[in-house]
């Protein structure tokens, strides 16, 4: 199928042509011919699937092609739930309409109000916002919404966990009831269920491949880490590899991006934390110095690095294990954009058999464990039993999407699983520091 096959508007397509889009993604096949016919949709899509054009596409369409009604807000709504992925879907906006002629703006939080409240009191056809942010200027009477004709929610999943759910349903119960909505999710199921129940209107489902297939570019190792000081050992030669074009590295605060950063500049790499505590401008111009290739190693918490698209990220490291198994599928899915391959690295602490047991349900399939000549570890991987034990003894988490709900089992691949040793000619074996 060609994006022609689409029924696109004719400026549209010349923009599509101009981004390099040879054929619609499995997504865009599916949810751009329903979102033009009107229908309300919810679609299971991962990010790197194309999702964002897949809705951005329809709705410039719509606007191209309906007259507006009187008013000046916003005809279509995006919510994402971090500033970072408003920014990605405000490009991919720009991108998109750049022949079509039509004003979008965005509002999020840490950057300041004056130039947003400015931005509101103009014409305006798409916004893209951040619940906490937007719902501030809604209180305030800033936002005229008489006008909405379509609201998208992007990464629906993420917004609720993040507790955004108050803000979404205030939102859309200000917005004119016979709207159109698109929500897009990693997950259709739970809480994202009944928000859809109530703020959808018979949508449709779209389901596309599932995780595993959607990463098949991306090689996924883990390593069996004893501590901390074997995790930076570990760190320490993967960065030494030339292979290593950028690396993200996820930890699991803020603190320990910044501390894990520091100490690879220190050894001479070129690296940049990124985390929430950053302001809006510090964030964009860390991404900006990786794109540019100035920055070499990312060190990130899961929120920041959410939505970052560098075709450059060869690598994805995780240093800690994410708090949920559906971040493993965001994170690694930094690597392997644009058509390229990618390879995502797990190291896997004494604690994290649980978490990496849920991973491995979700993904399917178990994670290749593999070792570094010199920096094999102490004891041998723990068997499920243990780890169920361990589970039903500690407690990791405890919220419903979270890890630690005790009982699960690996989805295989876990004691029993061949051990791939790493041949690296020229690696020295170093000694640990603790
Ligand atoms: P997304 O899933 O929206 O984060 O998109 C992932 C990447 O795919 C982005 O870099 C897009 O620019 C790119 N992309 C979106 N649609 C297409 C397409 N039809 N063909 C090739 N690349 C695309």
């Amino acid at each position: 199928m060609s994006f022609e096959h689409l029924n696109l508007d004719a400026s549209l397509l010349r923009a599509i042509e101009s981004c390099g889009y040879t054929a619609p993604t499995e997504i865009q096949n599916k949810a751009i011919p329903l979102a033009i016919a009107g229908r309300d949709l919810m679609a299971s899509a991962q990010t790197g699937t194309g999702k964002t054009a897949a809705f951005v596409l329809p709705a410039l369409h719509r606007l191209i092609n309906n007259p507006a009604k009187p008013g000046h807000g916003p005809r279509v709504l995006v919510l994402t739930p971090t500033r970072e992925l408003a920014t990605q879907v405000s490009e991919a906006i720009r991108d998109l309409g750049k022949f079509s002629r039509l004003r979008s703006g965005s509002i999020v939080g840490g950057t300041p109000y004056p130039p947003q409240i400015k931005m509101l009191r103009a014409p305006l056809d798409i916004l893209v916002a951040t619940p906490g942010r937007l719902i501030d200027h809604f209180s305030q009477g800033r936002i005229d919404f008489s006008r909405l004709e379509v609201l998208v929610l992007d990464e629906a999943d993420r917004m609720l966990d993040m507790g955004f759910v108050d803000d979404v349903e205030r939102i859309a119960a200000a917005l004119p009831t016979d709207r159109q909505s698109l929500l897009f999710s990693a997950t259709l199921e739970g809480e994202v269920r009944k928000v859809s129940q109530r703020l959808l209107k018979d949508p449709e489902r779209i389901q596309i491949n599932g995780v595993k297939d959607n990463h098949a570019s991306i090689t996924q190792h883990l390593h069996q880490a004893d501590d901390l000081g074997h995790k930076h050992a570990l760190i320490e030669h993967h960065l030494g590899q030339a292979e290593v074009s950028q690396a993200v590295i996820f930890t699991a605060t803020k603190r320990a991006a910044d501390e894990l950063s520091r100490r690879l500049r220190e050894q001479g790499h070129r690296s940049a934390a990124l985390h929430g505590d950053m302001n809006q401008g510090a964030r964009r111009r860390t991404v900006d110095q990786m794109r540019r290739g100035q920055c070499r190693v990312l060190v990130a918490t899961d929120v920041a690095a959410r939505g970052i698209d560098i075709k450059g990220i060869s690598h994805v490291f995780n240093f800690d294990l994410p708090m949920s198994a559906e971040d493993y599928i965001h994170r690694i899915g930094r690597t392997g954009r644009g058509g390229a391959s990618g390879i995502a690295v797990s190291l896997v602490g004494p604690q994290d058999w649980g978490k990496l047991a849920q991973i491995e349900r979700l993904t399917g399939s178990p994670i290749v464990r593999q070792t570094v000549d010199g920096l094999e570890p102490r004891r041998p991987e723990p068997k499920p039993f243990d780890q169920r034990a361990k589970r039903r003894n500690g407690p990791p988490g405890g919220g419903k999407r979270r890890f630690g709900g005790g009982g699960s089992k690996p989805a295989g691949g876990g004691a029993g699983n061949p051990q791939i040793r790493s041949k690296r000619d020229g690696f020295a074996p170093k000694r640990r520091s603790a």
